[in-house]
Parts: C-alpha cells; structure tokens; sequence
C-alpha cells in the first residue's frame, strides 16, 4: 500500500531533501565561514554511507524523490562516488545533484557522470580572480572555471550559484549573465543570508531587486514559468541559457519551500532559518525500525515553520533598520 505523502502543517508538500555530507571545507567564504576553523564536527559522528542510504529510502517513500548532496564541502567525503552510485540505486530517488565549491571538481567528472549524478550546483563568487579571492580567501578560481567548463563539456546541467554582496560592480554582473548567454548554463543570484558563522553583516546585503534591474536592462529577457522553483528565472533572449533571483531576504519563498535538510550528524532541520531540529542519528544507530525513522520525519515535517522571520517582515535594507537585523538569529547552516 502506498504510504501518505510527506506534506507540514501548512499544506505544503515536502519532496526535497539536502543532505550535508560534511562540516569541512577547503574555501572559507566570507558570508560562510570565519577564517579561522571552527569547532567542526568530529568525523565519528558524520552518519555514514550505509546510514544516508537508509534515510533516503525511508524518506522517497514518503515522496522525497529530489537529493541534492551538499557541505560543507561535499567532493571531501572520501566515499563520495559510492554514496552517489548507491543512491542512483535507489529507486525514488529520481533527480540527485551535488552543490559544489568547484576546486576540486574537474577529476571527479567523469566519475560522477559514470556514477549516474544528475546535475550540478557549482558556486562561483566572482569572475574577477583578486574579487574571487577576497570572498573565498582561497586561490583556486582557475580550478573553479576549468570545472565549470569541463562539466559542460560532458553534459551536466550546472547550475552557477553566486551570492551577491554590496560592493558588487555592474560589469561584473554583466559578465556573469554573457557567460550564461554563450553557454549552456544556468547563473543564479543569491541575497546573503544571516547563517551560523558567517560573520553577519546586514549592511553587506545587496537586495536581488537592484541586480535583477541591471539584467533586465541590458539584456533581453523571457520569463519561465515559476512553479516550485525559489528562483525568478529568465531564458536570456538570443542566449543559450538562463539567469535567476534567489531572494531569501527581500522577497520570500517559503510559502512554496518543499524541502528539508539533514545534517552531517543526522539532525533533521525542517527550515535553515529555524533551529528546530529532530535527531534520527541515534535511532539510526540504535537498531530502530523503518517505521520509527518515518515518524521522526513525519515529525520533523510538522514543525516546519511557516517561514523565516522575513516572510512577514521582508528585509528593507534601510540605514535605520541595520541595528535590528544585526541582531538576527544566527543559525548553523546546513548546505546553504
Ligand atoms: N561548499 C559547497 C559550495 O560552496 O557550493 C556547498 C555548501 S555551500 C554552504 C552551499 C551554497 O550556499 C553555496 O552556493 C554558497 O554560496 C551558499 N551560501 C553559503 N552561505 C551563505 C549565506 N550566508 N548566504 C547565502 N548563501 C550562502
Ligand atoms: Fe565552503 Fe561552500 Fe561555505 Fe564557501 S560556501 S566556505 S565553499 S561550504
């Protein structure tokens, strides 16, 4: 008998999960991370392979049948080839994609397509190696753009992430949406989020509105429908691919958010602006029944909240309202 679709208390299906493989990371971006280590945690308790393949089965009979694999750094977790090769196996998982930093990419490629991978989130935070270098306090941008190319090369569909902070330069922005015109790519521009360990700074959000305004008045643009998607996004007219807003301040989409998080340490998150969390990494390791894992996401989806604290109050980025977002809730992030 088929089992009752995944849906919270606000009517809202759930078939998304993101699972965080790690807390490492190679890059320390500036919006992410601090640039000293942080109290990670230890390996021991990242769940293992054959731990995440049981979720995700547990979870696609509920109806999760999107995974999308993420970090920290996802390309450090030794096993990666296997945990994608073993969930490609599992029969509801029908879209499985992995969110990238890109440098250590390019040798994974052919082994992840081998694999069965089905696309690919890579972020690149700038085209200008000095700006690139700034934002990820590593050097590694070439390692970035030949994965990027590379993955294009074998057919992946990629996906561009660049978040978007004030200081950003309108050739810059240009540039990102002609490499999106002459490849078959799809570059997406993210607002700053008040994430654990980040080093918060509101007075850094650049609100989506005034980069979309840019795109759209020098480039020809035709709408794509929405649908669940959280980005806004545009076929480049006379291009070969796509730009798109991600708004998570200023323009809220949680009523349409159809996804929960799971940890590196198997903590289930409903929301990543919320810290409501629900554990199964015991019940995992405790012998516990299929059925007693399916409540906890049962639960887990419950508790999801209606929306983040911008959903009613959408970020203004108003001189006067600096101070009181400075003091917004910090939350640990799992995979962005
Ligand atoms: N390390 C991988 C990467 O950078 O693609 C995967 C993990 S990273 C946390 C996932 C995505 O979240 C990246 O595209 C990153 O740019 C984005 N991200 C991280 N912190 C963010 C923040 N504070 N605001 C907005 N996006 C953020
Ligand atoms: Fe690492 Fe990704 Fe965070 Fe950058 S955004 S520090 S690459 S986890």
């Amino acid at each position: 008998m088929e089992k009752e679709r995944l849906v919270d208390s606000y009517g809202r299906q759930i078939d998304y999960l993101r699972i965080s493989l790690t807390d490492l990371c190679n890059f320390r971006c500036i919006y992410c991370t601090p640039a000293e280590t942080l109290p990670l945690v230890p390996p021991a308790q990242y769940l293992t392979r054959q731990e995440i393949l049981r979720f995700v089965r547990i979870a696609g009979g509920l109806g999760i049948y999107r995974v999308r694999l993420t970090g920290g750094e996802p390309l450090l977790r030794k096993d990666i080839l296997e945990i994608v090769k073993a969930l490609k196996d599992v029969e509801t998982v029908r879209d499985l994609s992995i969110t990238t930093n890109g440098s250590r990419l390019k040798p994974f490629l052919k082994p992840l397509k081998k694999a069965g991978l089905d696309r690919l989130n890579i972020s690149l935070d700038s085209m200008e190696v000095s700006r690139f270098e700034e934002v990820t306090r590593v050097k590694a941008y070439q390692e970035v753009m030949d994965s990027v190319l590379a993955a294009l090369q074998l057919g992946f569909p990629v996906k561009l992430n660049m978040v978007v902070l004030k200081g950003l330069r309108e050739d810059e922005i240009i540039r990102y949406v002609n490499l999106a015109k002459n490849h078959p790519l799809d570059v997406r521009f993210l607002e700053f989020m008040p994430l654990c360990g980040t080093g918060w700074r509101p007075d850094l959000v650049l609100p989506i509105s005034e980069v979309r305004s840019i795109v759209h008045e020098k480039f020809n643009l035709i709408p794509l429908p929405r649908g669940k998607n959280v980005a806004e996004e545009y076929q480049i007219g006379d291009g070969m691919g796509k730009v798109g807003f991600i708004a998570s301040l200023t323009e809220s989409f949680c009523n349409e958010c159809s996804r929960i998080r799971l940890s590196s340490d198997g903590l289930i998150q409903p929301c990543l602006f919320s810290d409501k969390q629900v554990s199964v990494k015991d019940l995992l390791r405790s012998g516990a029944t299929d059925g007693a894992i399916e409540e906890a996401i049962r639960y887990a989806a419950s508790i999801k909240p209606k929306g983040n604290y911008f959903l009613d109050e959408p970020f203004t980025g108003h001189e006067k309202d600096l101070e009181k977002y400075a003091k917004t809730p910090l939350i640990r992030s799992i995979g962005g």
